[in-house]
């Protein structure tokens, strides 16, 4: 089966398994789902979900993320881990949104790299997501799936695996399949234990593929 195919098959089959997939964070306002994604690292989404009614309800505007006092913030944050470094982050991005783009978060991934402590990743959720632009979300599942499926050859770069699914991913899919690859993973892709035999692109899969292989040798290498 040639790439494109492949990619077809693929977009297709995980667009019929998870029509409604979306970001599992849970935001009201664009600076709340960047403030909730600067919380998700090294976190759940699950944990952030629940972290989040709390904080938004006390830090109602972006203003008041600006002025929050260091220490108060840290206590509602810290269950998500790191939460110096992410308090930090949270007022002075804050800061930087009302001073440097009136108030709005900024819509393209150059400007929403300059905040602090914001990568490409939540750049692109945010373009994706909010802005509705093509985006690539290279979190740990996409990564991982794309490898698995053959569509990125052996890398675990971010930057790597962005620009490949740009490359072969058609713009108006690009956010969707993202969200899609995260369902995808935790359903039935899992980092440890891929459950292949049940999952519908093991006819399109290299690692389902290679995995087959691998246990035909050893039957006939027993027999
Ligand atoms: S066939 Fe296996 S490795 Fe490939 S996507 Fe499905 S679960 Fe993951």
């Amino acid at each position: 089966m040639i790439l494109k195919d492949k990619v077809e098959f693929i977009i297709k089959e995980l667009n019929n398994l998870y029509p409604d997939a979306q970001c599992s964070l849970t935001y009201k306002e664009p600076y709340e789902l960047l403030i909730a994604t600067r919380l998700s690292a090294q976190c759940t989404d699950e944990r952030v979900n629940k972290v989040t009614p709390a904080l938004f309800e006390r830090y109602s505007s972006l203003e008041a993320f600006a002025n929050a006092d260091f220490d108060e913030l840290c206590t509602y944050i810290h269950s998500c881990g790191f939460f110096r470094g992410k308090a930090k982050s949270i007022i002075e991005m804050s800061r930087q949104i009302l001073k440097d783009y009136e108030g709005k978060v900024p819509d393209s991934i150059e400007e929403l790299t300059k905040l602090s402590g914001i990568g490409r990743k939540t750049a692109n959720l945010i373009c994706g997501d909010i802005y509705g632009k093509p985006a690539i979300i290279a979190d740990t599942h996409c990564i991982r799936l794309s490898n698995r499926l053959g569509l990125v050859k052996n890398s675990d770069n971010p930057v790597t695996v962005e620009k490949r699914l740009r490359e072969i991913i058609p713009d108006k899919y690009q956010t969707k399949f993202c969200h899609n690859l995260v369902h995808h993973g935790r359903a039935v892709c899992m980092s440890r234990s891929p459950a292949c035999e049940r999952c519908t692109l093991n006819t399109v899969c290299t690692f389902s593929k290679q995995s087959e292989k691998q246990r035909n040798r050893k039957t006939a290498d027993k027999k």
